[in-house]
């Protein structure tokens, strides 16, 4: 089945600035920003810039160069945010809600990035 984007998406908007966001960490392909009801100390979301709805949709229809600068900048948000465990840093938890069974809220591809306490069970059993 095709992969059908809603544009008017609020990170959409974000991307066209068309409302604010307050931006960790940007790239030719890729903006982290903050989540603007955070769940832990640190909680950055990080999207690609082009039009992808999940991780699938990306990995399907990304450039190589989306794709390695993704999750080049994954790494670079959490090395800057003092997350990293092999840089000294207490670790954190990347999640990507995906469609229905995911509770994915917004329909554009988006990593977060959760740290600065411990993240406790993985899911609700
Ligand atoms: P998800 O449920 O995985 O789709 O997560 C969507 C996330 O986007 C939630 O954690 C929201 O708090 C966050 N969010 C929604 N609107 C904004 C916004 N304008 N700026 C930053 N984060 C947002």
């Amino acid at each position: 089945m095709e992969y059908k984007y809603d544009k008017d998406n609020i990170f959409a908007k974000i991307l066209r600035k068309e409302i604010p966001s307050e931006i960790v960490y940007e790239t030719e392909n890729s903006l982290a920003f903050k989540d603007i009801n955070p769940a832990a100390p640190t909680h950055i979301l990080i999207i690609p810039k082009g039009s992808y709805i999940n991780y699938d949709h990306f990995i399907k229809d990304a450039s190589e160069e989306e794709i390695v600068d993704f999750n080049r900048v994954i790494v670079e948000v959490v090395r800057q945010e003092k997350l990293s465990p092999n840089l000294g840093g207490h670790g954190y938890r990347l999640i990507a809600n995906t469609g229905l069974n995911g509770v994915q809220e917004v329909p554009h591809l988006h990593f977060h990035v959760l740290g600065g306490r411990n993240m406790g069970p993985m899911v609700v059993r």
